[in-house]
């Protein structure tokens, strides 16, 4: 085993060496630009891109042709948000989402706001889960969009996509869905679950950084949005910019990865999920778990440890690289806005560590981050007065903590 263990999947995840192997004739050999239509070297990268589009609309249950190249999930969520409120504004200037959601939906949703539209914010309960009968009765005439995400990126919560979708296609209304941590993870079909929109991106499914998608359904009906750039008119005007075609024949390499192996990669990675819960569990009382106990990604564990400093926690498994829940937006304290929303403490959101296991994960290594996270929540705990007055069976809220 080696060291350090890499468990941020969610965050990012390795290439696949099979991915790496059908990209590398893409930089020296099949070079050409896409959009050349003179001559074979853009013919031959042509068909590539052409056959990569079919494979990754593939997993989704989409048709090559609804599938927009873009450079990463955040690329496509500004698209589709700001392309759908731009073109609809006629018909309205509403638009529906959540507090968890992703960064890249939430900014751009607050830069609509400044500019005329108006945002719902759906309550979330305390698995992260959103009302379904509370999004039904946000939808208005002026409605245009309904915007939530597959999967949480901290808490690996997952939606009730179908369920949302038959509200908003019956209501007329078009669902954008940020599916970046649920393709390649859980089935996600379009048709099924009525999505007019979704965001991609393939490094978080072993293949590269730099290159996402944008499905925008064509039929049934044909969604109509304006794009952000202005320029060549590549991938039918929605957006414009030459290709990065090894970086697309990659993302569907992995696509074609992950449709292979998703069931029985989802049946392991709940099994090492579940066993580093349960050991953590039976070692450590007062630790709680973030996001649903069973509607979540198979790779992700989000436990509050509380009584432990979190940065003291993060410097204590210096060799496990994990994602904790104060460090989440850059170098700022301030505790993770999801857990917020879902209403966990400050302290308790400053002791959570996010664990995101993948492909590459092995037993060994959950193992041993077990272990030494029991020996270094057991020793903060040990240094930790509020955790020794719990022990002693005092209740913490009935103290009355004067400074004199
Ligand atoms: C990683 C992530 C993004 C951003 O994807 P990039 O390709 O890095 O821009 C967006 N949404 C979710 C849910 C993510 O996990």
């Amino acid at each position: 085993m080696k060291l350090p263990i890499y468990l941020d999947y969610n965050a990012t995840t390795p290439m696949d060496p099979r991915v790496l192997e059908a990209m590398m004739p893409y930089f020296t050999e099949t070079f050409g630009n896409a959009a050349s239509r003179n001559h074979a070297f853009g013919w031959k990268a042509e068909e590539s891109v052409e056959r990569s589009r079919e494979e990754i609309g593939s997993i989704i249950g989409a048709t090559g042709k609804e599938i927009i190249f873009t450079s990463g999930a955040t690329e496509s969520d500004n698209l589709a948000i700001h392309g759908a409120a731009e073109f609809h504004k006629e018909k309205g200037n509403h638009i529906i989402t959540a507090p968890t959601e992703h960064k890249a939906v939430l900014d751009m949703c607050h830069y609509l706001e400044q500019n005329g539209y108006e945002i719902t914010y759906l309550d979330v309960d305390k698995y992260g889960c959103v009302d379904l009968q509370q999004i039904e009765d946000a939808i208005t005439d002026k409605t245009i969009l309904v915007t939530l995400m597959a999967a949480n990126n901290e808490i690996g919560t997952i939606h009730p996509l179908k369920e949302i979708g038959q509200i908003t296609r019956s209501k007329g209304v078009l669902f954008h869905c940020d599916a970046t941590q649920g393709v390649g993870k859980i089935p996600i079909d379009v048709n099924e679950m009525n999505i007019d929109l979704l965001s991609m991106t393939a490094h978080k499914i072993y293949g590269p950084k730099g290159v996402g998608a944008l499905y925008c359904r064509r039929k049934r009906p044909r969604v109509r949005i304006a794009p952000l750039f202005h320029g060549g008119g590549h991938e039918r005007g929605f957006r414009s910019g030459t290709l990065n075609v090894s970086g697309i024949v990659g993302f569907a390499k992995a696509v074609e990865i992950c449709k292979q192996e998703m069931e029985s990669e989802a049946e392991r990675l709940t099994s090492l999920r579940e066993g580093l819960h349960q050991r953590l569990k039976d070692e450590l009382d007062y630790i709680y778990l973030n996001g649903h106990p069973t509607k979540r990604l198979p790779g992700n564990l989000n436990i509050s440890f509380a009584y432990v400093e979190g940065e003291a926690l993060i410097m204590g498994i210096s060799d496990i690289a994990v994602s904790s829940g104060s460090a989440c937006t850059s170098a700022s304290l301030e505790p993770s806005y999801v857990l917020r929303a879902l209403g966990v403490g400050d302290d308790l959101a400053h002791s959570s560590i996010r664990f995101g296991m993948g492909r590459f994960t092995t037993s060994e290594e959950i193992e041993y981050t077990a272990q030494k996270m029991i020996s270094a929540v057991t020793r903060l705990r040990e240094m930790s007065p509020l955790y020794e007055m719990v022990s002693e069976g005092v209740d913490l809220s009935t103290v009355s903590w004067t400074s004199h």
